[in-house]
């Protein structure tokens, strides 16, 4: 006799309490295994599970038993609305970075009415700000880097499964767009100071790719890199949107400054309430 899907699913969530990890992981591994929805799982609650669908189920357990997010587990996570796939090359896309292309979208408007808008994402990770602008703003010409071939392999799958295209260039911070002016660039660079790894979730310290996750000067170095760089790539009007470490700001904020002083820079607090965003309008 198989597991009901209610037993199995008791049984792992009281496995995850016990070692302090998430409850909600055990939910989206049995939509994942069962290939239902929500809804249609809640109504399933008592039929049985297959045999392969229980061994997979007690398999992905284990690995979330071993603390592996579930989002590698399963291989995806939902962004702005859509699905993107994602494996250890790539950092999860977090919730902040939804606000920062939201807020982008709303300053690109007033600046640049429905203008076919050229824009940059830098360190695109797993594509999220790349896509998710170029589905927003279908007109956009979108190019988006790494230096990680790993990250612009799932990129590309991303760029394809949500039938957006876009220009991937693999390669140094700006160093791949020097041939071009821009009229929007974004960034979620690494941003976390070395010595701040001992304050972080095991979860994240051992699974997600340390190259995504930390920088070097305080992590402010990819904000130098960018502050340096982008004064002769910028078209004008032009906006730069990047996020940031919540205890960042002013360190960002005198980075642009410095390098756009008569440009008109705001920080925006993310849906907690912390300094987080970034953004720099060039006018002149
Ligand atoms: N943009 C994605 C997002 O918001 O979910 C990923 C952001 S992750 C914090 C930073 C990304 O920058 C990683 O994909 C990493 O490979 C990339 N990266 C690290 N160093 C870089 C460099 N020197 N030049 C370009 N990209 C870099
Ligand atoms: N927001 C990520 C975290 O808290 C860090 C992402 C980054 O360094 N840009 O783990």
């Amino acid at each position: 006799m198989t597991e009901r899907i209610f037993e199995a699913q008791n049984k792992a969530t009281s496995l995850l309490e016990q070692k302090g990890l998430d409850r909600g992981a055990v939910r989206l591994l049995m939509e994942y295994v069962t290939g239902k929805s929500h809804a249609s799982l809640l109504a399933s609650m008592r039929d049985s599970l297959t045999m392969e669908e229980q061994t997979r189920f007690w398999d992905k357990v284990d690995e979330l038993l071993e603390g592996k997010p579930v989002q590698y587990v399963i291989g995806s996570e939902s962004f702005y609305g859509r699905t993107f796939e994602v494996d250890n090359n790539v950092l999860i896309p977090r919730p902040e970075t939804e606000e920062l292309i939201h807020g982008a979208i709303e300053r690109c408007q007033r600046l640049f009415h429905n203008k076919k808008v050229k824009v940059a994402d830098i360190g695109t990770g797993s594509g999220a700000i790349a896509v998710t602008f170029k589905k927003e703003w279908p007109e956009a010409m979108v190019t988006a880097t790494d230096i990680s071939a790993g990250a612009l392999t799932i990129a590309m799958k991303n760029a394809e499964r949500n039938a957006a295209t876009i220009t991937f260039k693999e390669g140094d911070m700006t160093e791949p767009i020097q041939d071009a002016k821009w009229d929007l660039v974004l960034s979620n660079p690494p941003y976390i100071a070395h010595e701040e790894a001992e304050l972080m979730s095991p979860t994240v310290l051992s699974f997600e790719p340390h190259n995504a996750l930390f920088a070097e000067e305080d992590g402010l170095y990819f904000y130098r890199k960018l502050a340096e760089s982008l004064p002769h790539l910028m078209n004008k009007p032009g906006l730069i949107g990047v996020e940031f470490g919540y205890l960042q700001g002013e360190s960002v904020r005198k980075l642009f400054t410095d390098a756009f002083p008569k440009a008109f820079i705001e920080i925006v607090k993310d849906i907690n309430g912390k300094d987080r965003i970034l953004f720099c309008e060039i006018h002149e």
